[in-house]
């Protein structure tokens, strides 16, 4: 009788489970929280800017770099290393 209890309560663990609203950057691997229904989302600690989806309401997932935004990151980067070589 008491063995029916604890088929129902997989679900409910996985979701307790997991940050709701959190996503992991995939550049610096720190957690992450855009606001919810936001379609890209700036990283605070790396600046670079992520495409979200939403495939459930309240559960984001990175799409894919914003690449505009991170090729200028990148380039930046670059320039200042080049600088002083002439
Ligand atoms: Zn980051």
């Amino acid at each position: 009788m008491e063995q029916e209890k604890t088929s129902a309560t997989t679900a409910e663990i996985t979701a307790k489970g997991r940050t709701t609203g959190a996503v992991r950057c995939m550049n610096c691997m720190e957690r992450i929280r855009p606001p919810l229904g936001a379609k890209t989302f700036k990283c605070p600690h790396c600046s670079f800017e992520w495409r979200i989806s939403w495939p459930l309401p309240k559960f984001p997932r990175i799409r894919g770099p914003v690449w505009d935004v991170n090729r200028r990151l990148t380039e930046e980067a670059m320039s200042k290393k080049g600088k002083g070589k002439k």
